[in-house]
């Protein structure tokens, strides 16, 4: 019997990859609109700053740290939804964590794990799969929660890598016009976190779906199999085709569990006796 190929979710990852970049895009908006007006002033307040060191610092103005964490603090609350939603006027996308719909992705993910697992054990049994799954809402809570917190973390993260580099770039003493260049060399970095969150979390929740379902019939070990192309860990590779046991994972996890791994585990298939199928 050749062996059926196991799917990965990709349509959903695009669409998934495609929502959190959208998401990500509104940290350049917000720096845009509420930052680099105010990179001139910035700068001055620095320069009169290094005139007069010393106790005549604490002006009626404070210092130009104090006005930086006050503009990225406008910043953070317009990217969190607390203000200045104008802001974001005509932009398409999520406005905030909440309105990814990240549990619909969820279930997709799921619905589409179901699809291919069902196949594979009728396939093998000549008869489907046709568990309860008592347990899987905890599974996909947890990581309907994981990405939450992940999503938020975006312009979180992206605010705060932000003010340490304006603030190095200050004290290297960059004028308004490079300062403004190195404001804008940030803005692909929130981005990038979202394609990467987005890759990493559809393969993570297909591959405990995977767990959930073939040891939910009494699968107790998989075949390590991978997609055996470049990107493919040199460790993941020196995996392919051996045994694993679902109770002892390797030291970096579960096929799928390894940030960006694409590996799969293909099942280990008992006896007919041995397994549970309703
Ligand atoms: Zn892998």
């Amino acid at each position: 019997m050749p062996e059926p190929k196991w799917a990965h979710p990709e349509a959903i990852e695009r669409e998934y990859t495609k929502t959190l970049k959208q998401y990500a895009r509104r940290c350049q908006r917000a720096c845009n609109e509420l930052l680099m007006p105010e990179v001139p002033r910035l700068v001055e307040m620095a320069g009169m700053r290094s005139d007069a060191l010393g106790e005549s610092e604490e002006s009626d103005e404070g210092t130009w740290a104090d006005r930086l964490n006050e503009i990225l603090g406008t910043v953070l609350a317009a990217l969190l939804g607390r203000r200045a939603q104008q802001v974001f006027e005509g932009m398409a996308g999520p406005a905030s964590a909440s309105d990814v719909g990240v549990a619909e992705f969820g279930e997709r993910v799921s619905r589409f794990n179901l699809r291919q697992f069902v196949k594979l054990v009728r396939r093998v049994y000549g008869e489907p799969y046709a568990k309860a799954e008592p347990d899987l809402d905890k599974l996909m809570r947890a990581w309907e929660l994981e990405n939450l917190k992940l999503i938020r973390s975006i312009p979180e993260r992206y605010v705060d890598d932000l003010q340490g580099v304006i603030i190095r770039a200050i004290n290297e003493g960059q004028s308004a016009t490079d300062l403004r260049d190195t404001i804008r060399a940030t803005y692909d970095k929130p981005v990038n976190r979202a394609q990467l969150i987005a890759n990493d979390q559809i393969g993570k929740l297909n591959g405990r779906l995977t767990q959930y379902r073939q040891q939910a019939i009494g699968i107790d070990e998989y075949y390590w199999r991978g997609v055996l192309d470049w990107r493919e860990r040199a460790h993941h590779r020196r995996r392919e085709r051996k045994s694993f046991k679902w109770s002892k994972p390797p030291w970096d996890g579960h096929p799928g569990q390894p940030i960006h791994c694409r590996c799969w585990a293909s099942p280990k298939w008992p006896p007919r006796d041995e397994v549970t199928l309703q």
